[in-house]
């Protein structure tokens, strides 16, 4: 083990958008000793780190391995998820820790993406929430991404119809050939909004939201009487000093839409019974899912949490922090 690890942290809380060399700070401390665990603790090192978008960071876990153990339950080696922060190495408390068994044909990354807390968000909100059925005509917003990905192809698994909106033709493309969308659009296409009016003759019965904004607007102005609108979150308002308003606020009234917010965590006690479900799904290859892996360590965090909001990302984005050993 080197005698120095690095760790990212919080300098000031950006405003609006992160500023280079000033949101976070990368700090190189003298890596723990095995002698100083206490009863129940580990040394935890970080293998991958889940960028997310909401809160520019408060959600942070990571996947990695255990390093050094005084811990009946988290035998050296064994593969655990944690809230550690963005830290090569970490002495945890085993109570912090969730081990991580994956499937037959799951990767490590699954643990923070189609099996971790994208792919639940997913699951939890196009199915509670949603409440998503056979026969539905179901919009997602940020459909190439981690959470929407999912949500596209889980309402395709439920018998209905989806279309997906993401930011590139590459994306678009990704939705309608690989995930077998119904149909696909790219809101950054100058004639988006003739497009999308075109595509949703029929009126929506479910839209699953990871963007807000203009986004949002404009499915309610597409909306069925008695429709669900699941938010789940909102992107494109996150680094915005001055989030804006609903423009067609009043079509919930005259729609009768059933708009409900929901956190992942409210589900934390059916979580095992979905990641059951997800994992079948995955074994069965009737759920694909895709990583776009940042490599070069910890220090590429804040670019790529930058470029997050920027669409880098194809399914999960995520941080190599340290190379996994074979085995
Ligand atoms: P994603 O993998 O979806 O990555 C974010 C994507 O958002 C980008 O790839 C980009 O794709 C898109 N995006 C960025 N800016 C904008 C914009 N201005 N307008 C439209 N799209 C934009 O991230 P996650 O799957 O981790 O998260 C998706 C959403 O779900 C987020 O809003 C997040 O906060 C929320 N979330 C909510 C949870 C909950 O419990 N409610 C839990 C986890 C996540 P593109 O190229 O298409 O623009």
């Amino acid at each position: 083990m080197s005698s120095q690890y690095q760790s990212v942290h919080l300098a000031a809380r950006p405003t609006s958008e992160i500023v280079p060399g000033e949101t976070f700070e990368v700090k190189s401390n003298a890596a723990p000793k095995e002698s100083d665990l206490k009863d129940g603790q580990v040394i935890f090192r970080s293998l991958y780190l889940s960028l997310d978008p909401a809160m520019r960071g408060w959600l942070n876990v990571a996947i990695g391995t255990v390093e050094a153990s005084k811990s009946d339950r988290f035998p050296v080696g064994t593969l655990a998820t944690g809230f550690v922060g963005w830290t090569e190495l970490a002495v945890v408390d085993e109570k912090t820790l969730e081990r991580v068994d994956l499937p037959s044909n799951g990767r490590t990354t699954d643990a923070l993406g189609v099996l971790g807390m994208t792919g639940l968000t997913a699951y939890f909100g196009i199915i509670n929430v949603g409440e998503v059925k056979e026969g539905d005509f179901v919009v997602v917003s940020g459909a190439a991404g981690a959470t929407g990905s999912v949500v596209a192809q889980i309402a395709k698994l439920k018998g209905a119809k989806v279309l997906g909106l993401a930011g590139s033709d590459d994306k678009v493309s990704w939705l309608k050939n690989d995930l077998g969308l119904d149909d696909a659009l790219n809101y950054k296409d100058a004639d988006f909004t003739t497009k999308f009016r075109a595509a949703t003759k029929g009126l929506i019965d479910v839209f699953f939201d990871n963007v807000g904004g203009e986004i949002l607007d404009l499915a309610l102005s597409r909306a069925k009487p008695f429709s669900r609108f699941v938010c789940c979150g909102a992107i494109s308002d996150y680094n915005s000093a001055s989030p804006r308003g609903l423009k067609n606020y009043m079509m919930i009234i005259s729609m009768r839409i059933r708009m409900q917010g929901f956190i992942v965590f409210d589900f934390a006690d059916q979580y095992a019974t979905a990641r059951q479900q997800l994992a079948q799904w995955l074994n069965e290859g009737k759920l694909q899912r895709k990583e776009t892996v940042i490599e070069g360590g910890l220090a590429k965090a804040e670019q790529g949490l930058r470029d997050l909001y920027k669409g880098v990302n194809t399914g999960k984005l995520l941080v190599e922090v340290s190379k996994q050993k074979d085995g």
